[in-house]
């Protein structure tokens, strides 16, 4: 018996993305682009209460 396992990369490719996606948009651990503070960063409007910074991260990636 033999199994065949096809991989496709552009499928593996869109899962990845899918599960960053769902991660962003829970909100990950990231650092301020502006003073490097460690901050959550959501998709949508990211503030930051260091710098008072307000960043934009979109969905995509
Ligand atoms: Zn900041």
């Amino acid at each position: 018996m033999s199994i065949k396992i096809n991989f496709d990369s552009k499928d593996i490719e869109k899962m990845i993305r899918n599960q960053a996606n769902k991660a962003l948009e829970k909100g990950v651990d990231g650092t301020c682009p502006n003073c490097g503070k460690p901050l959550t960063i959501k998709t949508g409007k990211t503030y930051c209460s260091h710098c008072k910074t307000t960043m934009n991260f979109t969905s995509n990636i």
